[in-house]
């Protein structure tokens, strides 16, 4: 195994060097997602000689690589994304960090990148967001976004697992990704290209995956919609939108099925994905209420394919679709393009759904920490 435990147990081995050059955080308005980096980043070099070396907290600043590293060439790159919250108080939390913490493992199992302690990064990213706390906007929907990372940085051009490796977090502060309310978008059904396939490496959250998409995203915005509906066999099974989850609401009967596709290797297992299925289910069977979402709600993981969507739009039985990811968190749909055709959705008047709204109302309540939950992490 590449994994040397994160011997991150002892965060006091922890260095912080401050910046000199403190910067004001932008005004919130002017947030523009991405884009706005802090003060200091976290950084942690790895060697299959020592392990993982000494943690620093040191200044926002470029990365220094050789052209050699195996990074540049091979795409021995992965990542992660997790948001922190600041309420009205000034208590800042995370939402299910380990959850991300367990992804960026398997991802760099996936690439032979070295695996770590999962446990030992939560502490190191607290401290680092502790650290740059100020920077958290406190306005709602507002957040800090939390940006693990790990390359291979070993000077060698073959292709091989890396002897050397480097995990850094930043961190940027964010708006919310609808700052005028939901704005319900447009998929085309992609049948000229694939996200993932069968035995590759769709379900991990690695930059391979994401250059490849680019491009037929362009293509799509160029037909006049927001994002690719990525789609799978000949069957077009529905997997992925753009980088998002996917969900169907379908009538059945007096009952309404929440459908997504399941983990089949070809999928991210997405946080919000998890977390939507568990209130769903939590829902469902009893456990508790969530307001306003239907009584009769049947919750499924299976695949469901394009014909499918087509039938229920025909026979008025297709409620809602929407995307779920830590950026936009949910994503309504109103307009598929499909071989040629638009599937018109439906979505209620403020963009969103009989349960995409209140399932959305109870997920941001517990990420704010509005609604107590276990899945909120005290920094
Ligand atoms: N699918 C892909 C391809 C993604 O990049 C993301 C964003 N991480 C998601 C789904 C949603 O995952 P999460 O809910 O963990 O953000």
């Amino acid at each position: 195994s590449r994994s040397y435990g994160f011997s991150l147990s002892s965060p006091d081995r922890l260095q912080f060097i401050q910046t000199e050059k403190p910067r004001t955080p932008p005004p919130s308005k002017s947030l523009v997602f991405g884009h706005t980096f802090t003060d200091h980043m976290l950084t942690i070099p790895w060697s299959s000689s020592e392990g993982w070396g000494i943690p620093k907290i040191e200044p926002y600043a470029p990365l220094s690589l050789e052209p050699s590293s195996t990074v540049l060439h091979y795409a021995q790159t992965l990542f992660e994304g997790m948001k922190a919250y600041r309420d009205e108080h000034g208590k800042v939390t995370l939402f299910r960090p380990d959850m991300n913490m367990k992804r960026m493992n398997t991802s760099a199992e996936r690439v032979s990148l070295p695996t770590f302690d999962g446990d030992a990064l939560i502490q190191l990213i607290k401290k680092l967001i502790h650290i740059e706390r100020d920077w958290i906007p406190r306005e709602p929907g507002h957040s800090l976004y939390v940006r693990p990372t790990m390359i291979g940085t070993q000077k060698f051009i073959g292709i091989a697992p890396p002897s050397e490796a480097l995990l850094f977090v930043i961190c940027s502060p964010v708006g919310p990704y609808y700052p005028d309310g939901f704005k319900p978008i447009a998929l085309y059904g992609t049948t000229e290209y694939i996200r993932a396939a069968p035995g590759g490496t769709g379900a991990f959250k690695l930059g391979v995956n994401y250059a490849p998409a680019v491009m037929p995203q362009k293509k799509a915005a160029q037909m006049g919609y927001a994002q690719n509906l990525w789609l799978h066999g000949p069957e077009h099974y529905l997997t992925e939108v753009g980088t998002m989850n996917m969900f169907v609401v379908l009538r059945k009967g007096d009952s309404v099925e929440l459908v997504t596709p399941p983990l089949d290797g070809l999928i991210l297992p997405g946080v919000t994905r998890d977390s939507v299925l568990s209130l769903a289910r939590g829902h469902a069977s009893g456990t508790y209420k969530i307001p306003n979402l239907p009584e009769k709600l049947i919750v499924s993981e299976r695949p469901i394919t394009m014909k499918e969507v087509q039938e229920a739009e025909a026979s008025g039985n297709l409620v809602e679709l929407f995307g779920s990811g830590t950026a936009a968190i949910i994503s309504p749909v109103n307009r598929i393009g499909y071989l040629g055709k638009d599937i018109h959705v439906p979505t209620g008047e403020d963009g969103m759904g009989p349960v995409s709204r209140p399932i959305w109302t109870e997920l941001v309540g517990r990420q704010m920490g509005t609604i107590p939950s276990e899945w909120s992490v005290p920094v």
